[in-house]
């Protein structure tokens, strides 16, 4: 396998080798990484779940399903988590799936077959563009969160094709911005399309749900994909929408029919997280709202992106905060086009916490 390390040094010499580091401790404001104490600022942890637990979800359940959800690992708790998942989106139903990768590529997989559309914005998720991939749709990439150019595809193109279908993350992995979701509830209706949204890094931090900052209510045109290893702390994911929409997963979606049910105490232990949230969100969002007026980085979520211009700034910067305790991640392409530092904002961090943060920062600048 000699070209793998031709390729791998190729990566070293454009600083964008990647690295996995190691914790020793458990998930949370500090942890142990590589052997040293840090601060974290790294993590989608956003609310300090994932360090939670109680020891009745897994005497009660044991640590594994055994089986696939429709052979015979479908657990009364998985339908409890989908009922309450389904309350909190407002939506008819909902169905579990073991991560957000699986629930993106298989809904938009499933859905959107040949002679379809799907128009997806250019920085979607990585699992969202391969379930477009996946799918032998035609898939039209609009510019980021441009309404108008949108605007203009669908005029151009919806009338080729059976099926349409937006695509969008709500809170924007890498940048912590929000999707235009008015707009595009509209356009759903106007150019009789399916609407999809990600709402991975909104569940739990702008609300239960990124509609709720638009006063929507999801419809039969709209599907919400959640995940419950970010803000909820536990691992899995969901989609919400129409029962026809659950009923029809279940007997045709590829990543949720092949495999292993999700472990039930984890869907024990998400119900148990879930009690903790409406406190721990509004806490998180004052933290929020003091980190930007703080840095006037211009964000809605919990997720600060700080640009830097090369990846070598990026990894310098990202080294400097390490050294003094901080772990902030750069982020690099592939993953983003810019580089950057992603800062991410967690329930616990103080004010102290954030204020050092940012003053150590701008000493290194
Ligand atoms: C993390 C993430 C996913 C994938 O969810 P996992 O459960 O981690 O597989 C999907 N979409 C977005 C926007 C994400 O940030």
């Amino acid at each position: 396998m000699k070209w793998l390390e031709e390729e791998l040094k190729e990566l070293k010499k454009k600083n964008l080798y990647r690295e996995l580091r190691t914790l020793s401790s458990p998930q949370g404001k500090e942890i142990t990484v590589n052997g040293k104490r840090v601060l974290n600022f790294s993590s989608n942890d956003y609310l300090s779940l994932a360090s939670n637990f109680n020891c009745e979800c897994l005497k009660q359940w044991g640590s594994g399903s055994g089986a696939s959800r429709l052979v015979c690992g479908n657990f009364e708790i998985h339908e409890l988590l989908e009922e309450k998942l389904a309350e909190i989106k407002k939506t008819e139903s909902a169905l579990l799936f073991s991560t957000g990768y699986m629930a993106n590529v298989g809904v938009i997989s499933t859905l959107a077959r040949e002679g379809d559309l799907i128009l997806s914005d250019e920085l979607n998720h990585a699992s969202i563009i391969d379930g477009c991939r996946l799918s032998k749709a035609t898939v039209k990439v609009y510019s980021h969160c441009n309404v108008e150019e949108l605007e203009f595809l669908l005029s151009k193109e919806r009338g080729k094709y059976r099926n349409c279908f937006i695509v969008t993350d709500s809170v924007f992995s890498m940048d912590g911005d929000i999707a235009p979701l008015s707009e595009l509830f509209r356009l759903k209706e106007e150019y009789d399309a399916v609407l999809i949204i990600d709402d991975a890094h909104a569940t739990g931090v702008v609300g239960w749900s990124s509609l709720e900052l638009f006063d929507l209510t999801p419809d039969e045109r709209t599907v919400i994909v959640g995940t419950l290893g970010k803000a909820l702390g536990t691992f899995g994911a969901f989609v919400a929408g129409p029962r026809v929409l659950r009923e029809y997963l279940v007997n045709r979606c590829r990543s949720f029919i092949f495999t292993t049910a999700l472990p039930p105490h984890i869907a024990c232990q998400t119900l148990e997280n879930l009690k903790l949230v409406p406190e721990r969100m509004r806490v998180l969002q004052e933290k929020i709202e003091f980190f930007r007026k703080l840095t006037g980085i211009n964000s809605n979520s919990a997720i600060f992106p700080f640009l830097t211009g090369s990846e070598i700034k990026a990894l310098e910067l990202a080294k400097g905060l390490w050294e003094k305790g901080f772990f902030v991640p750069a982020i690099r392409p592939p993953t983003v086009k810019e580089s950057r530092l992603r800062i991410t904002i967690n329930y616990e961090h103080s004010k102290e916490d954030l204020e050092k943060l940012w003053k150590i920062l701008k000493e290194l600048l």
